[in-house]
């Protein structure tokens, strides 16, 4: 039988449609976040309904042998969650948020974006903490613990999941939590997509509303970098800042006497008592003069706004991220001479203090095992073509390099390579053991291996 009528079968056994070359929706479009990668051509495209339907593909995968990709919000760096000659499980139908008011949780679907969740329990003055932009799929960040505008207040994303329905490769549907399937519960939270398909996720809600937050932009001297960074570490936990190093784009709220200068472009969010939040945000106001000063008290809902044109997508990126003991002046300098020197079309270091809540849970409690680490950096360099990968891979490789103080360790969010090197800098010491132990009994044949691989025992 041909290809073809293989996936006719398939479209006649499950509820969703499966999108071939000759659909007219079949393009990706701006589904995949990172260009190069939306020119991928999948052998078809499942758009499941349901985790029965996800169920029959995973056989189906497994029966074929075609490789399977998993896709939430198509923002992987990688492109893992598409493919060429591949089947894609797509999860974007499965959108729905359940909010219980009353128990003050959510149950929310596979394919639901950050955006769109934080909009809706917002309705009820409620929030859980994902990252710092709405278009990026809910599984996808929170599979890789989730570090956001609220982590130091309410820990990782996945400090806020009380459960999760997942479908395992022998296509079993399992609803798990601490008390049932408590290893595989250990392993998605933090082990990324190699444990199965998410099809549903059950959150805390926390009641934050109203903040005061928003963006800051500062000159970028190395001073004022080191200041940044040892203000946002000293800041109380009500305070999350994420500080993105780079020469400024000509952002069209930037004076033009900005534009090409090297900046601070900070988001943050501080969410507890709003005259405290004045107070806070005043301190990294002070840091020099703003060039721009969008920090006032807002609902928190609005650090997503719905109808404002997204981040960039760019052609291609390299990416590394480090976890790092210490951030200095001296490393301010190696950011500002790097950032100097890079003939990127854009290049970005990102700077996020960790502690408060992320801190006070143990290593082991969960698969993501660097919650003592004060800090997380992101280098990131964005070309025009992929061509060119080889030379900005040395670059981000040799900046993150030279900027990790302490033991290495990687985190899987923000993690441009997936060698199996590079996969076990983000799983230090026992917890790569141990999810190791949990992919061979749950997928032995390592159906799941288009992610940040953890292959089962040989
Ligand atoms: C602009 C941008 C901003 C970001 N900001 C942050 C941030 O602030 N904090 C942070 O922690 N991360 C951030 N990230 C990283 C992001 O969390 C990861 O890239 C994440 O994997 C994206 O998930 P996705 O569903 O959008 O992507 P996809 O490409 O759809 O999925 C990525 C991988 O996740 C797995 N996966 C996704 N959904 C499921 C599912 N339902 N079941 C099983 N596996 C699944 C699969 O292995 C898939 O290959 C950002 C990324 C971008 C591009």
């Amino acid at each position: 039988m041909d290809s073809n009528s293989v996936l006719n079968l398939l479209g006649r056994e499950i509820v969703g449609d499966v999108i071939a070359p000759s659909d007219e929706r079949y393009e990706e479009g701006d589904d995949i976040f990172y260009k190069e990668y939306s020119r991928r051509r999948p052998i078809a495209r499942v758009e499941v309904a349901d985790s029965s339907d996800v169920s029959k593909v995973i056989g189906f995968a497994g029966d074929t042998g075609m490789g399977l990709a998993v896709r939430g919000g198509g923002h992987s760096v990688l492109g893992h969650s598409t493919s060429d000659g591949g089947l894609v499980l797509d999860l974007s139908a499965l959108r729905d948020v359940d909010v219980d008011v009353e128990e003050r949780s959510a149950w929310a679907g596979g394919g639901v974006l950050a955006g769109d969740y934080t909009a809706r329990v917002a309705e009820h003055g409620l929030v859980t903490g994902f990252g710092d932009t709405g278009s990026v799929g809910i599984a996808g960040l929170t599979l890789g613990g989730g570090i956001g505008l609220l982590h130091r207040k309410l820990g990782l994303t996945i400090d806020s999941l009380l459960g999760a329905e997942i479908v395992t490769a022998d296509g079993e549907v399992h609803r798990i939590n601490a008390e049932d399937g408590p290893d595989l519960f250990w392993a998605i939270r933090g082990g990324g997509g190699n444990f199965g398909v998410v099809t549903k996720l059950h959150y805390r809600l926390h009641p934050i509303d109203t903040v005061v937050g928003g963006m800051l932009v500062l000159p970028a001297t190395p001073q004022v970098i080191a200041d940044f960074v040892a203000a946002a570490t000293e800041a109380s936990d009500d305070l999350s800042a994420i500080a993105g190093i780079m020469v400024a784009p000509p952002m069209p709220f930037l004076p033009e006497e900005a534009h090409g200068q090297m900046v601070v472009v900070a988001l943050m969010v501080h969410a507890g008592d709003i005259a405290a939040g004045e107070v806070e945000v005043d301190r990294f106001r002070r840091l020099s003069t703003p060039m721009h000063d969008g920090l006032k008290v807002m609902p928190y809902a609005e650090m997503f706004p719905p109808d404002e044109a997204g981040p960039p997508q760019p052609e291609a990126m390299s990416l590394r991220s480090v976890f790092s003991d210490e951030f200095a002046l001296p490393e301010a300098e190696v950011v500002v001479d790097a950032l100097r020197s890079s003939s990127a079309a854009m290049s970005v270091i990102q700077i996020r203090a960790l502690g408060g809540a992320v801190s006070r849970i143990p290593n082991d409690a969960t698969a993501f095992a660097h919650r003592n680490r004060p800090l997380v950096l992101n280098v990131a360099a964005a070309y025009e073509s992929p061509s060119r990968r080889p030379e900005y891979e040395v670059w981000v490789g040799d900046l993150a390099r030279k900027l990790r103080k302490g033991p290495a360790g990687s985190y899987l969010n923000f993690l441009g390579d997936d060698s199996e090197m590079s996969v076990r800098e983000v799983y230090p010491g026992e917890t790569w053991d141990r999810l190791v132990e949990v992919k061979s009994k749950y997928d032995e044949n390592n159906l799941f291996s288009s992610n940040h691989n953890i292959p089962p025992r040989a």
